[in-house]
């Protein structure tokens, strides 16, 4: 039996064949780890990895490549990285570190890589988005317009923040810093504003303790918090502000309002020194590396008021930044500073005295706030802070001399008032009516004949008539945004109608 050779047959199976190939060619970048240890992970042969590139090590770890040299690669380990070891292979992922987001992340605890850690289920992510997205640019902003209270007098009169600004709250510890940051989330409820707040190298007892608060106020619905406690990897510490910038991004530029709290960036620096000194990168300024004003102004350039073309969104970022004995020149605060928009100054001596919050009214200040206050508040607090101010300077001088004019201790009586109505208990966030009532009330003297000591209680009962006797002066505020005649008369009325049952 003869075969012969048919050629067309032979060449259509070929062209089939062909025609089928798709086979996927993918190309592995593979490593080999020769160190490890403290976290860090020094790996040979991944010549082809991308800086910030996530890397899957043969145990599971993840960790990212922050060190590219010439014959190996420097790379942080995302957990303990105990298992890991001498010549295991580590495979680069070709994607750059990103978290899932979602609108289900709201009223959530998650960790630095947005995964739950409040053990009520997993989140179905709809979108990925890089942890270190750039900074909107310039065209895609515009100015600070809306305010963003805080609730807080003394903030909301004097250093207003606008929706978009990025302000920062600095003080020594225990001066009432974080309380601020909680107020102002408080008291966005009901005004369609999303939270974020990060908690960087806390105890995980603290982040319970701001999880119940927020969870009594009914502010969760409106809230995800973000937390690197301390016991974590000093990685997790360095990344949980940059998953909370994604987070807050991703309702951004769905044009929603968003305030990010950073608490605090002190302790994120410190991480990044540890990593940084780990990776044997030299050490510059109190021991921290080079880029350390970078790590901040990235973070921090993401806070921006959107253009209408964007869908006109914000993120305001309120960065917490602690300092030792006031000390603000010192590196990270006077890097942080230098970022922000402006700061809130809490000290530790005004604290003591039993002024709080703590706020040092004549060292704070808002450099883009002022044009987003509302009229109703610009029209009552400029003679606020002048009488303040002058108040501080006589008060000095005033130590001093044995008998004063007449005058001048009017002067003093009416700054002690003042300084009356700026206190505020924690978590009791004041509405627009109420702050307007209060400093009208201070300014205009109708304080001035009553002790000291019952300033307060009859602001709370002022406020209270006002609502219930004459309601429609908060609803004129509410919907004009300004004080004016018609309200004012109200006002006016109440405060007297008050004094004279006294
Ligand atoms: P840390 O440095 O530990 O982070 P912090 O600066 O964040 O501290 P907070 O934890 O906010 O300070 O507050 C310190 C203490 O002061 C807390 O016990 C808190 O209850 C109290 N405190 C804060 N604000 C007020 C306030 N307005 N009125 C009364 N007490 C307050
Ligand atoms: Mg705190």
């Amino acid at each position: 039996m003869a075969y012969t050779i048919k050629a067309h047959e032979i060449s259509s199976v070929i062209r089939r064949q062909i025609a089928q190939y798709n086979e996927d060619m993918r190309v592995v970048n593979v490593g080999t780890v020769f160190q490890v240890g403290d976290g860090i992970a020094r790996i040979y042969g991944l010549e082809k990895a991308m800086a910030g590139e996530l890397l899957d090590f043969e145990d599971g770890t993840v960790g990212i490549a922050l060190n590219l040299e010439s014959k190996n690669v420097g790379a942080v380990l995302m957990g303990e990285g105990l298992t890991v070891q001498e010549g295991s292979s580590v495979v680069a992922t070709g994607k750059i570190a990103q978290i899932p987001v979602s609108d289900k992340c709201l009223g959530r605890v998650l960790n630095a890589l947005a995964r739950p850690i409040d053990g009520k289920g997993d989140i179905e992510a709809t979108e990925t988005r890089l942890i270190e997205s750039p900074a909107p640019g310039i065209i895609s902003r515009r100015s600070v317009h809306e305010p963003l209270q805080t609730g807080l007098v003394a903030v909301d009169a004097m250093i207003p923040i606008g929706r978009g600004q990025r302000e920062l709250i600095i003080g020594d510890r225990q001066t009432g810093k974080t309380s601020v940051a909680l107020d102002t989330i408080i008291n966005q409820k009901g005004k369609d504003v999303v939270c974020v707040y990060v908690a960087i190298g806390q105890k995980a007892a603290s982040i319970a303790q701001v999880v119940n608060t927020l969870e009594e106020r009914g502010c969760m619905d409106y809230t995800i918090i973000v937390a690197a406690t301390a016991d974590s990897p000093a990685t997790l510490q360095y990344l949980a502000p940059y998953t909370g910038a994604s987070l807050a991004e991703y309702f951004m530029y769905k044009g929603r309002h968003t305030l990010i709290i950073y608490d605090d960036l002190s302790k994120q620096a410190q991480a990044y020194r540890e990593m940084s000194l780990l990776l044997r990168r030299p050490p510059g300024r109190e021991a921290f590396p080079g880029d350390v004003f970078y790590l901040h102004s990235r973070l921090l350039e993401r806070a921006a008021k959107l253009s209408d073309q964007l869908g006109s969104g914000s993120m305001t970022a309120l960065p917490i930044v602690e300092t030792q004995e006031g000390d603000v020149s010192a590196y990270i605060p006077t890097n942080v500073i230098s970022i922000t928009d402006g700061q809130i100054f809490l000290s530790g001596d005004i604290f003591n005295s039993g002024i709080r919050p703590a706020i040092n009214v004549g060292i704070s200040v808002s450099r883009v706030g002022s044009a987003a206050q509302p009229k109703a508040m610009k029209q009552v607090a400029g003679k606020l802070k002048l009488e303040l101010a002058q108040f501080a300077e006589l008060e000095a001088f005033s130590q001093f001399a044995s008998d004063l004019d007449q005058a001048t201790q009017k002067q003093l009586a009416r700054g002690q008032r003042l300084r009356e109505i700026l206190k505020q208990p924690q978590s009791s966030p004041l509405s627009l009516e109420d702050q307007v009532t209060t400093i009208y009330a201070g300014t205009n003297g109708y304080l001035d004949n009553l002790p000291v000591n019952e300033v307060r209680s009859f602001l709370v009962e002022l406020r209270q008539y006002l609502s219930t006797n004459k309601s429609k002066y908060g609803e004129l505020i509410r919907e004009t945004n300004t004080l004016n005649e018609e309200a004012e008369a109200l006002l006016k009325e109440g405060l007297t109608d008050l004094l004279n049952n006294r």
